[in-house]
């Protein structure tokens, strides 16, 4: 028999105490200021950077554990931390795994180091696909690139909206319709370099949860850039629209491979959602423990106890199936029944219905800024929404199961 085990191997352990080190000395204490203040939280970033927690080696060193579970154990403790400023410290990982996925050797060499900077300097990257037509429905996109032969410049113009870290970034991932009759399949991922003329930020958004992270707006006005920055290089992107152009004159439908991306990279967020979850979770358990009322600890009655024990067996089931499509993607398990998409989406359930529970518990005192939970739930809202709304991971998860085109 092989050793099969679901316990974290010795230096998965060493990681996990470190990065939740971090968490609850840094990023807890700091937590309610930068969610009032509704700012990218700097001295957080930089406290992350002088240790190595910002930086690229260190998500190198996450990406390529060989198990998978080294990304999901960072995110689950920073998250754990504070969601807000969690998405702060991670946000640059959403456009460097876009150039991961995209990009060549040389692409990924060139800008993935300018997105992290120094902890002398530190720098942002933002990814931007999302339009105001565009959300779920990421084929109606807009914002158009032009390849000028002349200059051998593409030309992008466009307007992105709720790019984390929008406009205040260094480096922007722009997704672009390049021949827009063939829908998703005629798109392609630009570099846009720090300073390039013509990018600028439009509207910051005022958000109900996550306020320590900037969403913002990303205007695209005639924005050139050297043809080396588009992802994956000119000759691919020309053969992939070739067989795109093949496929759609004979209406073959094709495996998009962003779909196999998105489900690598799903339960990331799912491992996000899951530590809010577990911070709310430990508030209510402490608080029912110690809450008396009728003469005895409001965890007695089996209404509390319960619902705190549901609240433990859905973290954990979340915690496994993010675990297990970690897994998978790193042993190139193919995702037959979408289980990048199920993980993320109950996971994002779990962490609404848990911090939603945890608030009822608290009673009063779960309504008010001088407990994290209100602050946790906020926080827990944007987990059922973005990365794909739970509605679009069912949809994904039906397609799958059922090889039906299910709308
Ligand atoms: C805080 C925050 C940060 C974000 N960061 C980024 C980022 O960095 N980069 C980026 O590109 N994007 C980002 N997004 C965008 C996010 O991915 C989108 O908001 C999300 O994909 C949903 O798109 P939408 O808001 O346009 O909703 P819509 O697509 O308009 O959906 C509205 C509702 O209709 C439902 N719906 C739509 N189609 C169907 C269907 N076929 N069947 C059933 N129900 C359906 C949805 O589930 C949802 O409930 C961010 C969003 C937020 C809120």
């Amino acid at each position: 028999m092989g050793d099969s085990t679901l316990e974290l191997n010795d230096d998965q352990v060493q990681l996990r105490d470190w990065v939740h080190g971090f968490a609850a000395d840094v990023m807890r204490p700091a937590a309610a200021e930068w969610d009032e203040r509704e700012e990218t939280p700097w001295p957080v970033l930089r406290e992350a950077a002088r240790i190595g927690l910002y930086s690229m080696d260190f998500y190198a060193q996450c990406y390529f554990d060989p198990t998978g579970l080294g990304v999901p154990v960072v995110m689950e403790e920073l998250f754990w931390g504070d969601a807000g400023i969690g998405l702060s410290v991670v946000g640059t990982t959403l456009a460097a795994v876009g150039v991961l996925a995209n990009g060549t050797e040389e692409q990924i060499g060139e800008w993935v180091p300018q997105m992290f900077g120094t902890p002398d300097d530190i720098k942002l990257a933002a990814f931007c696909s999302s339009e105001p037509d565009a959300g779920s429905d990421v084929s109606a996109m807009r914002t158009r690139a032009r390849y000028d032969g002349a200059t051998d410049e593409w030309v992008l113009n466009g307007t992105k909206t709720w790019a984390t870290n929008g406009g205040l970034a260094d480096v922007h991932v722009v997704v672009a319709s390049v021949e827009p009759e063939l829908g998703a399949r005629g798109q392609a991922s630009f570099v846009v370099p720090p300073g390039t003329r013509g990018l600028s930020q439009g509207q910051k958004f005022k958000k109900h949860g996550i306020r320590a992270s900037h969403t913002a707006e990303v205007v695209l006005d005639d924005v050139r850039v050297p043809g080396r920055c588009l992802l994956g290089g000119k000759e691919n992107l020309d053969a992939r629209l070739a067989r795109a152009r093949e496929r759609s004159a004979t209406g073959e439908r094709s495996r998009n491979a962003a779909m196999a991306t998105f489900e690598a990279s799903r339960p990331a967020v799912g491992a996000q959602a899951v530590g809010i979850a577990r911070a709310a979770y430990e508030v209510a358990l402490d608080y029912a423990r110690t809450r008396v009322q009728f003469g005895r600890p409001i965890i007695e009655n089996q209404g509390i106890a319960f619902q705190l024990a549901d609240m433990r067996t859905r973290i954990d089931a979340a915690r496994l199936l993010v675990w297990r499509a970690s897994w998978m993607a790193v042993a190139g398990k193919p995702f037959t029944a979408a289980e990048g998409s199920m993980s993320k989406l109950y996971a994002g359930e779990t962490a609404r219905w848990v911090t939603a529970q945890a608030m009822q518990i608290l009673g009063g005192n779960g309504f008010t800024r001088e407990y994290p939970v209100e602050r946790m739930h906020r926080d827990a809202a944007v987990y059922t929404i973005f990365e794909g709304t739970s509605e679009i991971q069912r949809l994904v998860i039906a397609r799958a199961l059922s090889g039906m085109p299910i709308r």
